[in-house]
């Protein structure tokens, strides 16, 4: 299916909305019923009509439609953050006893999920260094039940090669699911490589504009329609009408927001690896990126985020450095309008802090809508700071 199909026209009917253009919010909690008939219905299975909007909700439908269509999926679910579509599709596929192979440093509440709760149920997690097949093959036991994945890594941007490691998931009978909140379906399609379920946080590139949080899960409809009843009607994580409206507003420009994010990218970057105070820049695209030749293998584009180590070794410069800038806002996220940095210093603070460890040297960048001359120029008055 066409993109521009998708992204303009999948899913909607104006004749059941006055013939606007714009998709109503239907900001309705319940919906009416005609008969007995219909109400029995509708209990015996929620997915087949309107009843409530904790399940169904009609701005939901369209958005779930486009969703899947994206991913060349079977089915989507929508959820209220990306972290719940994370939980959801976690829980949905373990039982006492399991295990679970994760790589390592996922998104924090997904290793939060596998230490501190799991555990508590008799789920365990191996943490896995994702670059070599190998080390999944060796971490298979018997109860192994997920392989949970993140390619790119979104801090270090470690790639695992998707079609390998969802082959050998199916020869073991093991479910894999995949973070592509990175990538999202334009710049990559897990399904097609044989990934299971593919889950994105919708905050970031579909939403667009840093003024909603949301998830994203596309599969099998079978699976998914079992997450759905089992998961998200049970710990009433949907997204909310309003929020989907908002994430299908995002969707229109979702092609020229990552096409200009593309190139204001390169040019950033171009700026940053020939800047004597830059001792690195972390990118899946980059010349020099250790898994380049896999990155071009199974992703179409990389932009916006990249991670730059600095040349310092102290503390205060780095926190100098970062507040000198006067068009990168220092905070968490990604995937709006706005340019973005979070050193990793911040986190660790001064007494940990390790210049040895090029970890602590570490400053997450995000690129946003603005032009990149005007970036590069206050990238380079702020680097006279090191
Ligand atoms: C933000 C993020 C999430 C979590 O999504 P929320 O919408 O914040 O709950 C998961 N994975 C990655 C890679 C993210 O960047």
């Amino acid at each position: 299916m066409e993109i521009s199909h998708i992204l303009n026209e999948l899913g909607e009917d104006r004749s059941l909305y006055f013939n606007a253009v714009a998709p109503p919010i239907v900001q309705s909690s319940n919906f009416v019923f005609d008969s007995f008939d219909e109400i029995r219905k509708a209990f015996e299975d929620e997915n087949s009509t309107y009843l409530y909007s904790r399940g169904k909700n009609p701005t939901i439908e369209i958005l779930r439609k486009k969703l899947a269509a994206l991913d060349g999926a079977e089915d989507a679910l929508v959820f209220n953050s990306g972290a719940s579509a994370i939980f959801c599709s976690v829980m949905a596929n373990i039982k006492t006893g399991d295990h679970i192979i994760s790589v390592e440093r996922p998104y924090s509440w997904a290793s939060r999920m596998f230490d501190n709760l799991l555990p508590r149920f008799g789920v365990t997690t191996t943490y896995i260094n994702g670059t070599d097949i190998s080390n999944f093959e060796a971490a298979i036991r018997p109860e192994t039940r997920i392989i949970y994945l993140e390619s790119p890594n979104s801090l270090t941007f470690e790639l695992q090669d998707l079609e390998a490691v969802a082959k050998l998931a199916k020869l073991h009978n093991i479910i894999t699911i995949l973070d592509n909140s990175y990538c999202t379906p334009l710049y990559q399609q897990p399904l097609a490589l044989g990934i299971d379920l593919s889950l994105q946080s919708a905050t970031k590139y579909l939403g667009g504009h840093s003024d909603t949080v949301a998830g994203v899960l596309t599969g099998k409809e079978d699976m998914l329609q079992r997450i759905f009843f089992e998961q998200l009607l049970n710990n009433g994580s949907g997204i909310s009408p309003f929020n989907a409206w908002l994430i299908l507003r995002g969707l229109r420009t979702l092609p020229m927001r990552l096409a200009h994010i593309t190139q204001t990218t390169n040019k950033v970057i171009g700026f940053l690896k020939a800047h004597p105070k830059i001792d690195k820049v972390l990118f899946p695209f980059s010349d020099d990126f250790p898994q380049l030749e896999l990155a071009k293998k199974q992703m179409t584009g990389a932009c916006g985020l990249f991670t730059i180590v600095l040349k310092s070794d102290s503390y205060s410069q780095i926190e100098k450095f970062t507040y000198a800038l006067k068009h990168f806002l220092v905070a968490v996220s990604w995937g709006g309008h706005e340019s973005l940095i979070l050193p990793q210093a911040a986190g660790i603070g001064p007494e940990n802090f390790d210049p040895a460890n090029e970890r602590h040297r570490m400053a997450r960048m995000y690129v946003g809508f603005e032009d990149a001359d005007f970036l590069i120029a206050d990238l380079e008055q702020a680097l006279e700071v090191l």
